[in-house]
C-alpha cells in the first residue's frame, strides 16, 4: 500500500489539543483534500497547558478548544469532538474506552489514527506524556474488537448507534513506521495549523516541523514525511463487502462459505 491510499473517512483521537498537529495533521489534510471525511476526537481540552495562574481552567478551555477548531480548520476538517476529560490526569478506564466507542461507531470511520501507546520513553531527554500513552492505549482498546462488537455496549443500540469495524488503525510513530504519507504538498498547512495553537507555539515551528518531516522522509523519494505503523483490520475484499457493518460481514464470509461447499460438492 503507497501512499496513494485516500480513505473515505478517518478518525483522528488523541489526547491534547495540539497533539494531532505535531503528529499526522499533514496525512489528516492531505485526506481532506482528496475528499475524506474526517473528525478530530479529543479526550482532553488541554486545561492545564496554559502555565498561568491568571487563566482558570474553565478559560483555558474555550481558548484552546477554538484553537483546536481553527487549527482543524486549516487543515480542512470542520468535525472536531471534546469529551473533555481532565488534562494531565487522563487515564484508559473502560468508561473512556465505551465514550470512545461510542464516537467510533457514530462516526463509522475507514481510518482511525492514534498514538503508539507502547511509547514510553524516547532518546536521552523525553518521557512520553501519560495522557499520550493513556488516549492510545483506549483508542486501539476501543478500535479492536470492541467497536466491532455488537453484543459489547449493546445499549448503545437503543440510540441508533451500531456496532462498526474500523478498516485500518494508523498508529503514528517516530523510529518503526512501515507507511510514509508524503506532505510535500501540505506541510505548510501542518505549520499553519500548529501556528493556530497560539496559547502554546510562540515559538517558529516552521524549521523544526521541515526537519522533522525531513528526517522522517529520509531514503523514501520524498521531501517531507509523516511516519505510521498501520494494522488493517479488515482486508480490502471484506471491506468492500461490509463498509465496516459486522453483520453484513458475517453475511458475506456465510454466503461466501456456503458457495464454496456447493461448488465442492458439485465437483
Ligand atoms: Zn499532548
Amino acid at each position: 500500500m503507497g501512499s496513494i491510499y485516500n480513505p473515505e473517512s478517518a478518525l483522528a483521537i488523541f489526547a491534547h489539543p495540539d497533539d494531532i498537529e505535531f503528529l499526522c495533521a499533514g496525512t489528516l489534510a492531505r485526506w481532506a483534500k482528496a475528499g475524506s471525511r474526517i473528525a478530530y476526537l479529543l479526550c482532553t481540552s488541554g486545561d492545564v497547558g496554559i502555565a498561568d495562574p491568571q487563566i482558570s481552567k474553565a478559560e483555558a478551555i474555550d481558548i484552546r478548544e477554538s484553537e483546536t477548531r481553527a487549527a482543524a480548520k486549516i487543515a480542512g476538517v470542520n468535525q472536531v469532538i471534546f469529551l473533555r476529560e481532565p488534562d494531565g490526569m487522563l487515564e484508559a478506564t473502560m468508561e473512556l474506552r465505551k465514550k470512545i466507542i461510542r464516537e467510533i461507531r457514530k462516526f463509522k470511520p475507514e481510518v482511525i489514527i492514534c498514538g503508539d501507546p507502547t511509547r514510553v520513553l524516547g532518546g536521552e531527554s523525553y518521557i512520553n506524556h501519560p495522557d499520550h500513552r493513556a488516549a492510545a492505549t483506549v483508542a486501539i482498546d476501543a478500535a479492536f474488537p470492541a467497536a466491532g462488537q455488537p453484543n459489547l455496549f449493546e445499549e448503545l443500540q437503543a440510540e441508533g448507534i451500531t456496532a462498526h469495524k474500523p478498516r485500518k488503525v494508523y498508529v503514528t510513530t517516530w523510529d518503526n513506521a512501515d507507511v510514509f504519507i508524503n506532505i510535500e504538498e501540505t506541510i505548510e498547512i501542518k505549520i499553519e495549523a500548529l501556528r493556530a495553537h497560539k496559547s502554546q507555539i510562540d515559538w517558529d515551528p516552521d524549521p523544526r516541523i521541515r526537519e522533522w518531516a525531513a528526517e522522517t522522509a529520509k531514503g523514501k523519494e520524498m521531501e517531507y514525511a509523516e511516519g505510521y505503523r498501520v494494522i488493517t483490520l479488515v482486508s480490502d475484499e471484506d471491506w468492500e463487502n461490509s463498509v465496516g457493518d459486522p453483520l453484513k460481514l458475517d453475511a458475506y464470509k456465510k454466503e461466501k462459505k456456503r458457495k464454496e461447499s456447493e461448488a465442492e460438492k458439485a465437483n
